[in-house]
């Protein structure tokens, strides 16, 4: 296979990893790098941090300046969206109409936003937050905007708060259970970072469900609660989480269940076809081999790097340790591991100095770590998973316990 042409699907984080892994390895065949953005491969998470804000321009977004595709012979075709796979004839068919061939074809076609079927959601006014050209809408719009009303209160919709709230504006966000991040992190990490933003003036409403956007004029004006509360606004963001971009795969009879199902070498059913990062569902060791899709440039990097090696011709299981992190204002959130499902959340260090880490478990074998503004906890919790080593819950709440060491420590 090594010198078939590869075909990429999805020029975001795990595309551009594997075209640029493949370089790297010596792979010399055809790389076609295909998204249907405008713009050539960029990161997407200071898009809701430092780019949103202002504060970095799109020069430090771009993952490689145009020189670096020519040179490594990286054919990016931007701007162009793919319409159909077909699998016996190995083509995959452009929305141009145009047919590409593939000798092997990468799906990496991430995820898109989760839409809301309200009354109202089509509003001029009603905004969400996962490309560029959102980004550049949504910015436009906070600097004119006065309240916004932000639905849902994950990642994407607390980074944005704390910008739009350095920026001066009054933020109510509105949340369906009874706290923020919860699908993610444990309570107390959620009841930490709610505490924060409520400091910085951010409202909250938990168990509130929006059940219509009203407008004057086209423009949105309010959000309606299910109570009949109604939160003025002149933005709202909806930033309820994403589905997968799984279709092409289905049409073309490959198996899709949140996410395309691939094996654990990131293999679909199609030998000629894999599907990486968050549009991939695939078995992970870190959570019992229970198929698993995760929203994050680790799993995306490093998905795309386990592909690259199988298709130079060293193939290996999948086994990375998941890792992710978020930047809420002056605070920075950093996950090592998989925490759903734990059963006991152990903080490490003082929650009131801002600088603690939990230790998530399940039946007492420790799942994850999650640190706010404790770097070093974070660099040791990667170590000891990724080497599957446990510390008890009482070391982790001990802070005289070297973490380090133990993180370090040969295997006996
Ligand atoms: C605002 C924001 C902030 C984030 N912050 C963090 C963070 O702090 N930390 C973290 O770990 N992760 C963060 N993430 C998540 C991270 O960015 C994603 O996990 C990562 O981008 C996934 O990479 P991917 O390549 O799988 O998908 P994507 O980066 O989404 O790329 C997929 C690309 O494929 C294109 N595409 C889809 N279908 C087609 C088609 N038919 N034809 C052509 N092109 C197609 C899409 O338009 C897109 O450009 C953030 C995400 C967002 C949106």
């Amino acid at each position: 296979m090594a010198q078939q042409p590869i075909v990429i699907l999805g020029a975001g984080h795990a595309g551009f990893q594997l075209a640029a892994s493949l370089r790297q390895h010596g792979f010399e065949g055809a790389i076609a790098l295909i998204g249907d953005e405008a713009v050539l491969p960029y990161q997407r998470p200071p898009l809701s941090k430092d780019y949103l804000d202002g504060k970095i321009g799109f020069d430090l977004l771009l993952m490689r300046p145009e020189a670096f595709y020519r040179d490594h012979r990286i054919d990016t075709l931007t701007g162009t969206r793919v319409s159909e796979i077909d699998r016996a004839g190995k083509t995959v068919r452009l929305a141009s109409g145009e047919r590409l061939g593939y000798g092997h074809l990468v799906l990496a076609t991430g995820a898109r936003n989760r839409v809301p079927a309200l009354p109202g959601i089509d509003l001029d006014g009603v905004c969400y937050l996962r490309n560029l050209a959102e980004t550049h809408e949504l910015r436009d719009r906070l600097a004119a905007a006065d309240r916004i009303v932000v639905i849902g209160a994950g990642f994407i919709g607390l980074e944005f708060a704390a910008v739009a709230r350095g920026k001066g504006k009054h933020v109510h966000i509105v949340e369906l259970t009874d706290r923020v991040m919860s699908r993610v992190v444990s309570v107390p990490t959620s009841h930490f970072f709610a505490e924060a933003h409520r400091r910085t003036g951010v409202e909250f409403g938990f168990g509130a469900q929006a059940v219509r956007i009203a407008g004057h004029n086209g423009q949105v004006d309010h959000v309606e609660l299910a109570g009949g509360e109604r939160l003025p606004a002149d933005l709202v963001l909806v930033s309820i989480g994403v589905v997968p971009n799984g279709e092409l795969a289905a049409a073309a009879g490959l198996e899709v269940a949140n996410g395309i199902i691939v094996n654990e070498e990131l293999l679909t059913a199609d030998v000629n076809i894999s599907a990486i990062g968050d549009c991939a569902a695939f078995p992970c060791v870190h959570a019992e081999g229970h198929p698993t899709r995760l929203e994050a440039v680790q799993n995306a990097a490093d998905h795309a790097r386990c592909v690259a090696d199988r298709i130079v011709g060293k193939p290996r299981p999948y086994a990375a340790l998941p890792w992710f992190w978020s930047e809420q204002g002056p605070l920075r959130l950093q996950i090592a591991g998989l925490t759903t499902g734990h059963d006991q959340a152990v903080p490490r260090g003082d929650v009131e100095s801002g600088e603690f880490s939990v230790f998530c478990y399940r039946g007492g074998t420790l799942l994850g770590v999650e640190s706010i503004n404790r770097p070093a906890d974070h660099a040791h919790a990667r170590r000891l998973l990724a080497a599957g080593r446990q510390v008890t819950p009482s070391e982790a709440a001990d802070p005289s316990f070297d973490l380090r060491a133990a993180a370090t420590a040969r295997p006996s």
